[in-house]
Parts: structure tokens; sequence; C-alpha cells
């Protein structure tokens, strides 16, 4: 078994939380690939050296600014370091971090030191080879990351090292200007060494012991998923249910290799399984149900429309050179709405009303907001008769008006559309019907 193996910020927060990292390690020998993310918080307040690092960038003109944040973020590997017993000093590194800020090296080379000094120390610790992630993880001349190019560097370079720790969230240029994916990018990494070394399984460690149901914020300790699929967690990962980075399936996509999100304080619980495809049914019909509010729509009316040939195309037109990004079109015989993020859209709401009265002369064109959306999903939807008029009948009884309903024909997710202030209640009725009552 090869295994890649991500540790999350939690994980790696101090010296305990190393050693357990250690240990579950040190417990299976396929565990060759370890990506660890920058110290996170080690209790609720605690700030992320991530963090610390951007705001440190800040104060880059300030010389005795600087030196003061430099410390309080070297106090924190020291902090590690001095736990572990190990003979490990970073003063050369710190020296450099300090000329580079020095010389203005950007925001995003800051950030990405958290990865990287981390990387030192877990590879000082386990006595695997670092390898920079500078090195293997390149990016465009805009920016861009190269997913192809990434993955044959990264290939040359494993070839034949058997043990190795690459810090996650970062890559250069081919100039070697350091470029960080977005928050959370530590994910986006293990994916991209798990493809390129054609690994069994990517393990991501987090402090959650895998996949919740729905939001735990919403609801009181939610059940776990055992085991989805990457197009489930897609959708689900869109519509707000964080512990994985979206961008972290693309990788794996290509090599159909699965996740195990695992807990670094619970190494005993299953986790949940993200894999391309399964035969496993879901245990409640439905995977899982995230949702975002705020969300606008905009509804326009006009007699004949389904016999204007170009008229969806010439709406969507006029969102596209606003540059606003639409979610959904649901459409009826002389009606069709276009649903957008309220933020995106106030900008530029009179410019875009004017231009679709321009563009499709409607004879009615109204807006509602304040709407939330909620994504109920599950590949068993396709097998099973009346998920439908179950999700229907919760929201009803709890008394919830449904203002838009958006089923896509591959069956995966059926989308609601409620008011923002029915939201957390309607999320509710859906989960326990499903759930709780397990209907
Ligand atoms: N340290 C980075 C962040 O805080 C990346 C990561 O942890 O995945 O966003």
């Amino acid at each position: 078994m090869k295994k890649v193996v991500k540790f999350g910020g939690s994980s790696l927060a101090s010296a305990e939380q190393f050693r357990k990292v250690g240990e579950i390690i040190h417990a299976d020998r396929g565990r060759r690939y370890v990506v660890p993310s920058a110290p996170g918080k080690r209790f609720s307040e605690d700030t992320k050296v991530t963090d610390m690092l951007y705001d440190c960038y800040q104060s880059a003109g300030n010389a005795a600014l600087l030196e003061e944040k430099l410390a309080a973020i070297a106090a924190r590997y020291q902090e590690i370091i001095s736990g572990l017993s190990l003979e490990l000093s970073l003063e050369e590194e710190f020296a450099q971090i300090r000329e580079a800020f020095a010389a203005r090296s950007g925001s995003e080379y800051a950030a990405s030191r958290g990865e990287y000094l981390n990387g030192i120390i877990m590879a000082a610790y386990l006595e695997y080879e670092f390898i920079d992630a500078a090195e293997v993880i390149r990016f465009d001349e805009d920016g861009v990351f190269d997913a192809e190019l990434t993955n044959e560097i990264m290939q040359k370079r494993l070839q034949g090292v058997e043990r190795a720790v690459i810090p996650g969230f970062y890559g250069a240029m081919a100039d070697g200007t350091v470029k960080t994916f977005s928050r959370g990018g530590s994910d986006i990494t293990g994916s991209i060494v798990a493809r390129a070394v054609h690994a069994d399984l990517y393990e991501n460690w987090t402090d959650v012991s895998g996949f919740l149901v729905t939001d735990p914020h919403i609801v009181e300790d939610p059940a776990t998923i055992e085991t989805i699929t990457y197009r489930e967690l897609r959708e689900l990962s869109y519509m707000g249910a964080t512990v994985l980075h979206a961008d972290a399936i693309f990788p794996l996509r290509k090599e159909g290799i699965p996740i195990n999100i695992k807990n670094t304080n619970r190494p005993q619980d299953a986790g949940t399984l993200i894999v391309e495809s399964t035969c496993r049914q879901p245990k409640y019909t439905i995977t899982g149900i995230a949702g975002k509010k705020g969300f606008c729509a905009i509804n326009l009316e006009k007699d004949q429309m389904n016999s204007e040939i170009g008229f969806g195309r010439k709406v969507l037109q006029v969102f596209e050179e606003n540059g606003v990004s639409f979610e959904h079109a649901p459409s009826g015989i002389d009606t069709f709405t276009v649903l957008v993020h309220q933020d995106e859209f106030m900008e530029k709401e009179q410019k875009i009303i004017s231009g679709l009265h321009r563009a499709v002369e409607p004879d009615m064109l109204d807006l509602e907001s304040d709407l939330a959306l909620i994504a109920v999903v599950g590949r068993g939807m396709r097998a099973t008769r009346g998920t439908a008029a179950r999700i229907f009948a919760a929201l009803s009884h709890a008394h919830i008006n449904v203002k838009m309903i958006d089923q896509g024909s591959s069956e995966l997710n059926i989308i609601i559309g409620v008011r923002n202030e029915d939201f957390e209640h309607a999320v509710r009725a859906i989960y326990d019907i499903f759930v709780l009552t397990h209907l």
C-alpha cells in the first residue's frame, strides 16, 4: 500500500499534536508521503501561523514591529521543536524570511513560510527527506496552477524517493516566484502528490471524524457520512460544506484515488471515504445537505417566451457581460428566473436590469432578494422513489414556503430555494425526516 497523508493545521499546532501524527505515521509503513499544513490553532482564541504571517508581512515597512511579529512566529515553531526535543535550528530560515520580507517578496511568499517551516520540522522529526514544494508544484506565468507540468516534475522528483515530506499550500512559477493556492489549499497539495505517485489512498487527517451529513452549527451532532462520491462531495462543498478544499478533487479524478478523511485525535474512527463511484448505498437515501444564504432571483415574464428562440441566451449574456455568474436558471412556459449571489449582483443591479430590458423586452421584471439555496445531495435518490415528496412534506410540516425547485436529470441533487430566515429551520426539517426518522 502506498499512501499520501496530509495533516491539517490543528493536527500540527503543538508538539503534543506532532507526537500523535508521528504515531499515526509509524503505525503504517504505507504512509510514505507526508503533506503538512502550517501550525493551526492550539485553542479556540489562538491565531493560525498562516494568519500571523499575513499580518507580519503587512508590517514589513516597520522594522521594530516586523521584528516583534517575526519573533512571535519563531516562538510558535520553537515551542514545537523543544517539545519534540529536536536538534534543529530555524535561525537561518528566519534570517532569509526577514530579508525576503524587507525586499517585499509578496504576501503569498509570506504565507507559504508557514507550511515550509512546518515541513522542515516534520521531516526532521520523522527522518524523512524534505522536498520544497516550490521545486515540484508549478504555476504558469499568469499565476494559474499548471496541473500537467506539475505532475511531470513531481513524478520525476519522487521517483526512487521512498519517504518524503512535501509542505502543502504553495508552489512556484518558473522564475521561482512563490504562489499559494487559496486558503485551506494544503488539501490540494495532498491530491497532487497522490496523483503523481499513483497512491492507493490519500488520507486527509483533520480534527473531525469525517464529513458530516449537515452543518453542526445548524443540527446538533449530525451523523457522519461513511462513503461519498467525488461528485456528491463537489456539490456539497460548492454549497458551503467544508472539511476538504473543493479543488482537492480534481487531481484525483484522473486516477480514481480514494480519499479517507480521518481524525488525528481519534485515529480509531473510520472517518469518511471519498470515492469515484461505489455500489455501497448511503445509509439514509440522501448523502448530505448543505446550503448558503444571500441569493437574489431575477424573474422575467414575457408572453410567448417559449417560442422565442435565443431568449435564454440573451438573458444570460447580459449577466456575462456584467461579469456576474449565475447559479441556477429555472424556467417555466413564459417565465425565466436567474439566481445570482446577491452581493455580486447588487453592484451591477441597475446596469443588468436595463441590459435585460434592452436585450429581451420582458413584459414583467421583478427581483426577489434574501433567498437561501439548499442542496439535498445523494446518489441514492436515483434508486429511490419519493425522495422529493419526503423533502417537500417535511418543509410543508415545518410551514416553510418553497420559493424555487431545481432537480438536474442526473438525480444527484435537488436544490431548493427558501427565504433566508427559513434556512436553518428548513435544513433541520430535511435532516430530521431522512436521518432521525430514517424514512
Ligand atoms: N495554512 C493554509 C491556511 O491556513 C493552508 C492550509 O492549511 O491548508 O489556509
